[in-house]
């Protein structure tokens, strides 16, 4: 079977809509026909500096929600990345195989780095694409679900694998980018030419999966939207009213077609309405979920655990044969 793997920063209290829409339903639905490896990127998380007792509260919240998006753990090896420690062996390797100009040209890295100030943004964040390559092809996965804004950094794995392959002989499969067309960016409801993100999206421009069902219906209701009245998908023209149509279909499961066919001569009042209505149906069930896991931290610590171990069989050796190739001698 191919593999799939991809993975999630415990950044915040819940994951959002463009994490569920644009990502996690992919981890969902790939695991039906491939091995898949799905991780909580708590050392990513580490970047930005958050505070130990958080952060140890988010890996719980990350797991629980993550099974009530349907994750599979029986199907799916679900990890916390620092269990695995081989991802930042095989890290410290590609760290040494890219360059400084090329590590620089990652525009997430100079767009939080922006926000953070230059002086404040850390090595980390600066290297953090290049571990995100070693969590990445150490699975040697065929596709690996994410939202647009990773593009750049599967690129980048891309080339460090190819780039390890040409001077230490065939090792890595350059993994595909698997992203889905129309949620692969879920726009911020407040700002919708921004991205909807769990550390840079004011409270009202992010559906949090985790808010309470009234809150969200508000936050659809109070979505900023675009002058004029009709209801058609123009990305460009209309970006808010784009928005709300990709979200509608998406949670539907219908097309935008279908969606705007169905609001025809309607106002946007209308459509936002409706919508508030299903996401307040989608976070009241996927809330509901993530408590009942929650209830039991005994149990996600041993789904976590069971993970760790399947995803060590595959990346232990993978390490072991990467040392041997660069030239490090065994320890005996
Ligand atoms: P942070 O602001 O901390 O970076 P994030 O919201 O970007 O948080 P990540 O944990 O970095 O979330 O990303 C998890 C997955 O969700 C990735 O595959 C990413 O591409 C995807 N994703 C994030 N935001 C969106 C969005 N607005 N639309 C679609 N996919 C998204
Ligand atoms: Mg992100």
């Amino acid at each position: 079977r191919p593999r799939s793997l991809s993975g999630i920063q415990p950044t915040a209290e819940s994951f959002h809509l463009g994490n569920y829409l644009g990502a996690v339903r992919q981890w969902v639905g790939l695991q039906e026909d491939h091995d898949a490896f799905y991780f909580i990127a708590d050392l990513h998380a580490l970047t930005v500096q958050p505070d130990p007792a958080q952060l140890r509260a988010r890996v719980h919240r990350s797991a629980a929600q993550l099974l009530a998006a349907g994750v599979d753990p029986e199907r799916s090896a679900l990890f916390c990345q620092s269990h695995v420690p081989e991802h930042t062996q095989l890290a410290w390797v590609f760290n040494c195989l890219t360059g400084f100009g090329e590590a620089g040209r990652m525009t997430q890295f100079k767009d939080k780095s922006a926000k953070a100030g230059a002086d404040k943004a850390s090595v980390g964040l600066f290297t953090y694409p290049i571990l995100q390559a070693a969590d990445i092809l150490l699975y040697n996965p065929h596709h690996v679900p994410v939202g647009e804004d990773q593009r750049q950094h599967l690129e980048l794995s891309r080339n460090l694998a190819q780039r390890f392959n040409h001077h230490y002989g065939e090792t890595f499969r350059q993994p595909e980018a698997y992203i889905v067309k129309g949620t692969a960016k879920i726009a911020d409801l407040q700002d919708p030419t921004a991205k909807m993100s769990k550390s840079a999206s004011s409270p009202n421009g992010i559906v949090d999966l985790l808010d309470d069902p009234k809150k969200a219906a508000k936050k659809i209701r109070s979505a900023v939207t675009d002058s004029g009245d009709t209801i058609r998908y123009d990305p460009e023209g209309q970006p808010g009213i784009a928005n709300l149509l990709t979200l509608f279909a998406t949670v539907a499961g219908t097309t935008v077609d279908d969606v705007v066919a169905q609001f025809e001569g309607q106002q946007y009042g209308h459509l936002k309405v409706a919508l508030a209505d299903l996401v307040a149906d989608l976070v009241s069930g996927f809330g509901e979920r993530t408590r009942a896991y929650l209830d039991d931290p005994a149990e996600l610590d041993r789904v976590l655990a069971a993970g760790a171990a399947r995803a060590r069989e595959v990346a232990a050796p993978v390490v072991v044969d990467v040392y041997d190739k660069v030239g490090l001698v065994r320890g005996v």
